[in-house]
């Protein structure tokens, strides 16, 4: 099992040899440098406060919506500044009921990077509506604004979810301005953005749009299961929320056709634990990624997202890029060999994946950057020798 935590969500390999005894072994139970670090992040002294937490539900029955969804709501949402968080059952749920909020529905367009995780296009394919791709800045793979400006020239945008990919956050003033002329609403992808900044040193969340979150157990602020949130500001807004994400379900009776999107109070005791932890560890993450550029920025083959990003960004995860496919499996294969964990998140653009290959839009930067872009372990708890090994091992695969 642990094996299967430190690689976690690298598909890139054949799974059953991966998992292989042989392969085990050759490889050491252990990576050098994990990847992510579940062992230390659900130490003892959580799983116990988590255990009595769990047995307090046990013992109540309150199985749904308990008493710690309304604080987790409450002070994720104080911390954030947002008006309110409502939890959901999980991040591409909220993605989809932010959408269905702001009224986006069968037929209409929705502007999304050409970067993310799947969820993020399957949220607007799933509500009927149509995907156009938003090429990426090449630096970071967020959302380009001047892309957006030229696909406005050609497509009636109803709204755009701007993804705070890796945890950078993406130029949310800028697209803000573009997209108000035209009334265009904003769903903020979150998802890899717990406890990050927007530029303006305002935490995200803070912004007018809806701003949504996966609580999957690798990001940033993980449950141990499945849940996701909804942070945002206007009351009218939250109403829908509420409605959509419990059948519909008013005091008078179902107003509306909802659905079921509620968050278990399991989920919530965890979160409402771990978020006390939170600013901690992104500090760490932050001091990590830090570390990182001093050691790697010296190195001409590798390029590293703009400096000002260490500031604001969550480091979900810490992407570097090659120069190009080749360079950078070379490299991946380089420091799987010393077992450092690393992945190719995402080895593919949107645009290149089969059941969405259809949509119209910017494409071209994103799939350049796609084919080079590779993530280094990033997690609160590498330590400078794990560091200096991680850089060393860079720095000697192109000398
Ligand atoms: C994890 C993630 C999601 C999906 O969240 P789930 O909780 O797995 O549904 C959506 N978008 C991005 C960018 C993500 O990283």
């Amino acid at each position: 099992m642990q094996v299967y935590n430190y690689e976690f969500f690298d598909s890139s390999e054949d799974l059953e040899q991966k998992y292989s005894i042989l392969t085990i072994l050759k490889k050491g139970l252990i990576m050098s440098v994990p990847f992510y670090n579940f062992q230390e992040l659900h130490n003892q002294e959580l799983l116990s406060e988590v255990k009595e937490r769990y047995n307090e539900i046990l013992e109540t029955n309150a199985f749904i919506e308990g008493k710690y969804n309304t604080l987790f709501e409450q002070e994720f949402a104080e911390k954030q500044q947002a008006k309110y968080c409502r939890m959901v059952a999980n991040g591409t749920d909220a993605l989809e009921i932010s959408l269905k909020a702001y009224g986006v529905d069968h037929g209409d367009k929705v502007g999304l990077p050409n970067i993310s995780f799947y969820a993020s296009a399957e949220a607007i394919v799933n509500i009927g509506a149509e995907i156009v791709f938003i090429d990426v800045d090449p630096a970071t793979g967020l959302m380009c604004p001047e892309s957006l400006k030229r696909i406005l020239k050609n497509h009636k945008l109803k709204a755009i979810m701007p993804v705070h990919i890796y945890g950078l956050n993406a130029p949310i003033e800028t697209l803000e301005k573009i997209c108000s002329e035209q009334n265009i609403k904003i769903v903020e992808d979150a998802a890899q953005a717990q406890g990050g900044f927007y530029e303006n040193g305002k935490p995200v969340g803070s912004s007018n749009n809806l701003i949504t979150y996966s609580f999957y157990p690798t990001k940033n602020l993980g449950g141990f299961g499945d849940a996701g949130g909804i942070l945002g500001q206007c009351d009218e807004l939250d109403t829908k929320i509420k409605l959509i994400r419990n059948h519909g379900r008013a005091p008078e009776g179902h107003i509306m056709v909802g659905r079921n999107s509620r968050c278990d109070s399991f989920q919530a005791a965890v979160l409402h634990l771990k978020l006390k932890k939170i600013d901690q560890h992104n500090k760490q993450r932050k001091e990590i990624a830090g570390k990182y550029f001093e050691g790697l920025s010296g190195l001409k083959d590798i390029q590293l997202v703009p400096e000002r990003f260490v500031k604001t960004s969550s480091w979900h995860l810490f992407p570097i890029q090659l120069e190009n496919d080749e360079t950078r499996r070379k490299l991946s294969a380089a420091l799987k060999d010393k077992n450092i964990g690393n992945t190719l998140f995402y080895e593919k653009a949107l645009s290149e994946e089969k059941p969405i290959h259809h949509y119209e839009g910017e494409k071209a930067k994103a799939i350049e950057f796609s084919q080079k872009v590779l993530c280094l372990p990033m997690n609160p708890f590498i330590n400078d020798q794990e560091i200096k090994t991680v850089c060393s091992t860079i720095a000697a695969n192109f000398s």
